[in-house]
This record gives C-alpha cells, sequence and structure tokens, in this order.
C-alpha cells in the first residue's frame, strides 16, 4: 500500500461517513475507458453529503471536478490531483412534483428520467431515452437529441455553489443555448432539475423510445467505447458529413480512431490513451478545416 497523500489523510479525516476512494482509475468511470488514477473520489448519496463534500472543499482550499456518468468527458492519463466528486448513481431520486411535473436529482441517468415519465404517461423526456449522461450533466450542458433539448422541458435547477449553498434558477436563469448553461462559466452543481412536461399515453411515449433507440443503434457505433459526438455541431453543416466528406472514416491515431459507422465519433478501439484522442480531434479539425474550410471544434470536455 502506498503512502496517503496529504490531501488523502485530510479527506479521510474530515469526511468519515462518505464513500471516497483513493487512486481510482478515472477509466472506469468514463464511457471512452480512458483515464488514470484521481487521487481522492467521493461518492456523495445525498445533497446533504454534497454539502459537507462541498464545505470541507471550501475550508481546504479545493475546487473539486464534478463527474456524472463520464460520457462526455476525456480524462487525462496521467489521472488528476484533487478531488473528483462522482454524482452518478449516488444522487438519483426521481419524483412526481404535480399532474405534469417531475423532479429528478442530478446523479439519475437520463434515460431513467425518461422511463420514470413514461411511467407517469408524461411526455417531453422521450429524446433523452437513449442518451448516457445522467441528469446533472445534461442540464450541464443542455444535452439534445432528435430534435429535443433539456432546455425545452426544464422547468427549473437546484445548484450548489462551492460552499455548499443551493439556489433555485429558473430556465431562464440557466442561460441555455446549444449544448451550454451558465454553468460552464460560474462554477456550481446540479444537485436536481424539476421538468414540465405533457401527459400522453404512455404506450404512445414508450413507442417514440424504441423508434428513437433503432435509430441510435442503426447509426452509432455503441459497441465501442467513446464519449458520443466528438465535435460540436457548426454553424451551417454537420460534423459527421465534414468528416465523411474529407475522407476521414477509419482515420486511426494510435488506437483512437474516427468511427466507420458515424463519422462523428471518435471510438477507443482498445488501448487509446487521452493523447492519442487529442492528438486525433486535432488532426480530424484540421483536415476538415483544409477540405471545408470550417472549423470544427470538440464537444468531448477535456480534462
Ligand atoms: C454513445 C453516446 C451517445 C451520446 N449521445 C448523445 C446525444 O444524443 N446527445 C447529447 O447531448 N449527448 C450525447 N452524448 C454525450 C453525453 O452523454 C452527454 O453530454 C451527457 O449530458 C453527459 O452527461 P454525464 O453525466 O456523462 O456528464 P460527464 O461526462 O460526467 O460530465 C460532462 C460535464 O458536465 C459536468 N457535470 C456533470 N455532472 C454535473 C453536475 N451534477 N453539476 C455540474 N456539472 C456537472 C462535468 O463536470 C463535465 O464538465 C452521448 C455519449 C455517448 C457515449
Amino acid at each position: 500500500m502506498t503512502e496517503m497523500t496529504i490531501l488523502q489523510q485530510k479527506i479521510q479525516a474530515f469526511l468519515p461517513d462518505i464513500v471516497t476512494s483513493f487512486q481510482e482509475p478515472m477509466a472506469r468511470h468514463t464511457s471512452f475507458r480512458i483515464g488514470g488514477p484521481a487521487e481522492c473520489m467521493v461518492f456523495p448519496k445525498t445533497a446533504e453529503e454534497l454539502a459537507k463534500v462541498m464545505e470541507v472543499s471550501a475550508l481546504l482550499d479545493i475546487a473539486p471536478v464534478i463527474l456524472g456518468a463520464g460520457t462526455n468527458v476525456l480524462a487525462p492519463d496521467a489521472g488528476m490531483t484533487g478531488l473528483v466528486v462522482c454524482l452518478k448513481g449516488c444522487l438519483d431520486r426521481m419524483e412526481r412534483l404535480d399532474e405534469t411535473s417531475i423532479y429528478v436529482q442530478a446523479g439519475a441517468t437520463m434515460t431513467r428520467a425518461a422511463i420514470f415519465a413514461a411511467d407517469l404517461g408524461l411526455s417531453g423526456l422521450e429524446f433523452a431515452h437513449g442518451i448516457p449522461g445522467t441528469v446533472g450533466g445534461g442540464v450541464y450542458m443542455n444535452a439534445g437529441a432528435y430534435g429535443g433539448e433539456i432546455c425545452q422541458v426544464c422547468d427549473y435547477v437546484d445548484v450548489m455553489d462551492l460552499q455548499g449553498k443551493v439556489r433555485r434558477l429558473t430556465k431562464e436563469e440557466m442561460g441555455f443555448s446549444y449544448r451550454h448553461s451558465v454553468l460552464e462559466e460560474e462554477a456550481g452543481i446540479v444537485v436536481g432539475a424539476a421538468f414540465r412536461l405533457e401527459p400522453k399515453p404512455t404506450e404512445q411515449i414508450r413507442e417514440r423510445m424504441r423508434e428513437l433507440q433503432a435509430k441510435r443503434s442503426a447509426s452509432q457505433p455503441l459497441d465501442k467505447p467513446s464519449a458520443g459526438s466528438a465535435f460540436k455541431r457548426p454553424a451551417g453543416g454537420y460534423a459527421a458529413a465534414l468528416i465523411d466528406q474529407a475522407g476521414l472514416k477509419g482515420f486511426r491515431v494510435g488506437d483512437a480512431a474516427v468511427s466507420e459507422k458515424h463519422a462523428g465519433f471518435a471510438v477507443n478501439l482498445g488501448q487509446a490513451t487521452a493523447e492519442d484522442v487529442k492528438e486525433l480531434l486535432r488532426q480530424v479539425s484540421d483536415k476538415v478545416f483544409a477540405d471545408s474550410g470550417i472549423r470544427l471544434e470538440p464537444e468531448v470536455r477535456i480534462w
């Protein structure tokens, strides 16, 4: 057993009741299956535990990194010093608020939230079924698919600040735009969100979800580790079409490759490193720019 770092000793002393793991491989928590060890990773189960983590972080003067399901991040090969707060599967309560709205905590997956709404006969989250991230991650970056977006159904969001205090932000205050919310500029953690939905027969909602899942399975390389669309949609085009036109399907750097099935996806063919993926994204962006004059920007968050 290697000696504990000073931060690990302090986390153990200050947060004895919260599930914690030291030198936890990030690759276990990212859909790319990439990333070295996190010095400290904590798994708060309730909003109270999360607040305690934030209070201790403020006391120790560290800014924790928030991880949902890790389906939109590229974690570094060398790992991460400091504190990672993992919410997936921890903070994941869901409840009905009234006739047409539900509240979902940040760590529940979007697929679970969509199924919960469908079972209640509430429509609006069908698009989110099949997006593999958490509700917290989805709200943070205004996830969307097949014409639906979080901002279309979000009513309000409870956001915790770095001192552990929770503020309720309206949809307008969240400053949503394409794959973006105000939380990218102002530090804050999504604790949960309320969604305003519309009544519809459950079977019709389920049918739509099956249809979208079939589209996903037919067009996306779901059998290979990835982080979904590697690039944001540029003005006046689609990243996948531009990459395909530039002849880059199958293009590789090490074990990182442009998917043969969907040119918008970067996939890990087995032993890809974060450096391979970064270099792949850089080269693809340059080649597409040379081919089309359009500059692609990564959608995946590079840590
Ligand atoms: C196969 C596949 C298909 C995908 N399809 C889609 C799609 O159709 N549409 C789409 O939009 N995306 C898609 N994605 C990408 C991804 O699922 C979404 O971006 C999702 O919203 C990320 O959520 P997450 O919990 O995994 O976030 P993470 O990847 O864990 O984190 C992403 C960012 O959000 C921040 N974050 C996470 N949780 C919180 C929180 N509670 N509070 C504050 N910040 C937080 C993190 O710090 C990080 O900056 C796909 C990914 C894969 C692998």
